[in-house]
């Protein structure tokens, strides 16, 4: 009998999302498609229905002061980081909000054993690729967590009103290390909250869930003390990893794309990704590809194709079987991702100096 497949969500290890709609219940969230019609403008993510999901987004819509997010700095950017950062830049960009964005080396030591130190070089590129992908650093507030004293302050006192068992039961049985990180997670994203900008949204992953639901409940618990409002966020689904699995593992380096790949790494791995076609060119021709399965495709949606017109090409030459998968694949490389990835790679070699000034505080 086969298995039933189930949600496994852990946002310190790797969380596998079989069925989106249980989600609604489970988190307590709703649907995207309850906002989007007043949304002018609305992004990728937004209008491709890959942010799914969201708490009080319709409220942060009304007055939309800032949006937080951040990373643990223990490599380089991949597929999964350019998707928060993008988010922000657009509510940045659409709605002017200011974009906190934290620089989570606490967390990279309690969850990887990276030091304070490495974390700082790893972050100069991601700092790096953020401004390559287009942040305006002029409405943008960058830190270390190890750094940042007011967050560290906040941690330690959310200390005081929360037991052992909320934590067990959102994050299951951890080192004291990771329960530490986890509250200073909720220091970060209230911390713009600490300059007035009460109105705070929270681009995620599903598997991030468990953070924003402790900072809701810690909002509301120190709300006396500080007045925090609850901070709302929008929720995204994962991009699968290139062998067609739920999440991306950074266990296998050839199941994911990095911003920084040379051209033959990134052309070598997307020739080797799972697609939809089917087993024969026959097949293929007659039944047509299944796109909506295949990782290239998803490439594309999520990533690489912004002109919706283009992305409707893809998919129709795809489902109507009018090219072969090894075709298909090598169009979408040389042009859809190889021209984004070396423009990206050259803004961001022209970033480098600046953002190592960000991350050692000299500037921002
Ligand atoms: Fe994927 Fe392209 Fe093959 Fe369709 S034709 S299954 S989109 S690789």
């Amino acid at each position: 009998m086969a298995e039933e497949r189930k949600n496994v969500i852990d946002p310190f290890g790797t969380s596998v999302i079989s069925d989106y709609s249980h989600l609604f219940e489970e988190f307590g969230i709703q649907s995207i498609s309850t906002v989007i019609n007043k949304i002018t403008r609305p992004g990728r993510y937004l209008r491709r229905g890959i942010d799914f999901a969201h708490r009080d987004f319709d409220k942060w819509l009304k007055k939309p002061e800032a949006a937080m997010s951040g990373i643990k700095p223990s490599g380089e950017f991949h597929l999964g980081s350019k998707m928060t950062a993008e988010e922000l830049i657009y509510f940045q960009k659409e709605f002017g909000a200011k974009v906190y964005y934290c620089i989570a080396d606490i967390e990279a030591f309690a969850d990887n054993g990276i030091s304070l130190e490495d974390g700082r070089e790893f972050a100069v590129g991601n700092v790096a690729d953020l401004m390559a992908l287009g942040l305006d650093m002029d409405n943008a507030y960058i830190y270390r967590q190890s750094e940042e004293l007011r967050v560290l302050r906040l941690a330690y006192l959310f200390g005081k009103r929360v037991t052992l068992n909320t934590l067990k039961g959102l994050y299951g049985p951890r080192e004291l290390g990771l329960y530490n990180s986890a509250l200073i997670q909720s220091g970060d994203i209230l911390s713009p909250e600490l300059d007035g900008l009460k109105n705070v949204l929270v681009p995620i992953g599903a598997d991030q869930d468990p953070h924003i639901r402790l900072t809701r409940d810690l909002s509301q618990k120190f709300k006396e003390e500080y007045g925090f409002l609850e901070p709302a966020c929008i929720i995204h689904k994962f991009f699968r990893a290139l062998n067609g699995d739920s999440k991306m593992s950074k266990r296998d380096p050839s199941t994911y794309l990095l911003l920084s790949d040379s051209e033959s790494v990134a052309r070598k791995k997307v020739m080797s990704a799972m697609t939809g076609g089917r087993a024969t060119w026959g097949e293929q021709q007659k039944l047509g590809g299944e796109a909506d399965k295949c990782v290239i495709y998803e490439l594309c949606k999520f990533h690489f194709t912004d002109d919706d017109k283009r992305l409707k090409e893809i998919h129709e030459r795809c489902v109507g079987g009018k090219i072969p998968c090894g075709s298909c694949k090598k169009d979408v490389f040389d042009n859809e991702i190889l021209p984004a990835m070396r423009s990206h790679q050259e803004k961001r070699a022209q970033s480098l100096e600046k953002a190592r000034k960000i991350v050692d505080g000299k500037t921002t």
